[in-house]
């Protein structure tokens, strides 16, 4: 495999950077300058932590049941209020209306339920996507995506608010990280979606929104439970895909969670030195141990990983560049997604022409005949791969 650097074209509007942009490493933290006119507080005595209430979004079944016995009640009362988070998705505990009222209060006394608002709505021209810009109670703002094909709506997810990875080429990135989303948020975010969905059905989710799921492993397999189980939302574990930028324990953990859902790896560079350049997480997990990591998981699993591959002109389109994703393809059990750079705001990078998106993909069939071209879709709405973010979230 050759792990030299291509030459680094001139990017597109910064011709003084030959180097995509990286922020800065977590070993070089920006330092407030000392103040020494500042006066230091004195230390506050430290507050007894409340124990916070569980949210009903975020509780498996038998957690409900465990939950409603503490509380006196039958186990029986835990799939009746399974059955108003999940399946009718209500956004307050009086909507439950076959529960006394007085465990109603006593429900919203000990227990709360994540609930989000859809602040915004955007819908393509071009093909229909819907963009949803939701807020959840405290002000937390993401943006989660409805994609329709001919056959199936599939709903977009975000993980965290932001991402910590920043990928040179998304706009997620850019953002930073402000926080993880919780279990709850990222199924009632679930619930958002199939609303704006109906009557449509939403029937395949992917978690390919903003944030790295494997960074948010625990809440996102949570979710990812609850979104496949019979009481919860009812969607296959086979219509999921997580998509990780290369996290590499967290593609090992997902081995061994005997789970059917899809497993789809952003490589986007099959050289590790590109790949450091483009993608900062590749300094933590090489593309050495990436790659060994997707071998384990198919031998674990026995199930065909998707290799992501964002193409950017003069950067990773090169036959040099096929041929070694090619090389990579051929030793794995794998399927390899080719799709076009979205512009974000930050446009060091542009998509390739036409002509050579065609003759990568030949070259790459060659070797690898489960290579497709991936169109993007929601684009012009800002909500296609890459191009999720919210400068202004409240949190
Ligand atoms: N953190 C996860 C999921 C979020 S990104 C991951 O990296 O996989 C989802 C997909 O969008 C990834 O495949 C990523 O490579 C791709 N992507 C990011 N920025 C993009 C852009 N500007 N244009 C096209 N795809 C992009």
């Amino acid at each position: 495999m050759p792990e030299q650097r291509p030459s680094k074209p001139t990017p597109k509007r910064r011709p003084s950077k030959s180097t995509p942009k990286r922020r800065p490493s977590k070993s070089t933290p920006k330092r407030r300058p000392s103040r020494p006119e500042r006066k230091q507080r004195p230390s506050r005595p430290a507050r007894k932590q409340r124990p916070s209430k569980p949210d009903l979004r975020g509780l498996s079944l038998d957690e409900l049941k465990s939950f409603v016995l503490k509380l006196d009640e039958p186990a029986y009362r835990a799939g009746q209020i399974a059955d108003w988070v999940f399946k009718r998705g209500v956004r307050s505990f009086d909507e439950m209306t076959n529960l006394s009222k007085g465990l109603r209060e006593r429900l919203s006394e000990k227990a709360v339920l994540s609930c989000a608002k859809v602040v915004e709505t955007h819908t393509s021209e071009a093909d229909g996507t819907r963009k949803l810009l939701l807020e959840y109670a405290g002000r937390t703002r993401i943006e989660a995506v409805l994609l329709k094909d001919d056959e199936r709506i599939t709903g977009c997810v975000s993980t965290q608010v932001g991402c910590k990875f920043a990928c040179s080429f998304c706009a997620t990135g850019a953002m930073g990280f402000k926080r993880n989303l919780t279990a709850g948020e990222i199924v009632e975010q679930m619930i958002s979606l199939r609303e704006t969905a109906a009557p449509d059905r939403l029937g395949n989710l992917v978690f390919m929104g903003m944030g790295e799921p494997f960074d948010n492993y625990d809440n996102v397999m949570r979710a990812v439970r609850i979104a496949n189980a019979e009481w919860g939302l009812g969607v296959g574990a086979r219509r999921m895909t997580i998509s990780t930028a290369g996290h590499v324990p967290g593609i090992r953990k997902l081995a061994e969670e005997g789970l059917q859902i899809h497993l789809a790896v952003s490589l986007n560079a099959p050289v590790q030195g590109l790949r450091a350049t483009l993608m900062p997480i590749a300094d933590r997990y090489s593309l050495t141990q990436l790659l060994g990591a997707i071998e384990h998981y198919s031998e674990r699993t026995g199930r065909r990983a998707t290799l992501e591959y964002v193409l950017l002109r003069d950067f990773n389109d090169s036959p040099e560049m096929a041929d070694a994703l090619a090389e990579i393809a051929g030793r794995l059990l794998c399927k390899v997604n080719i799709i076009c750079y979205n512009e974000t705001t930050d446009a060091v990078f542009a998509p390739p022409t036409d002509q050579t998106v065609e003759s990568f993909l030949s070259q790459v069939r060659r070797r690898c005949p489960t290579v497709v071209r991936r169109v993007s879709r929601g684009s012009d709405i800002a909500a296609g791969c890459g191009q999720l973010c919210v400068p202004r979230d409240g949190t």
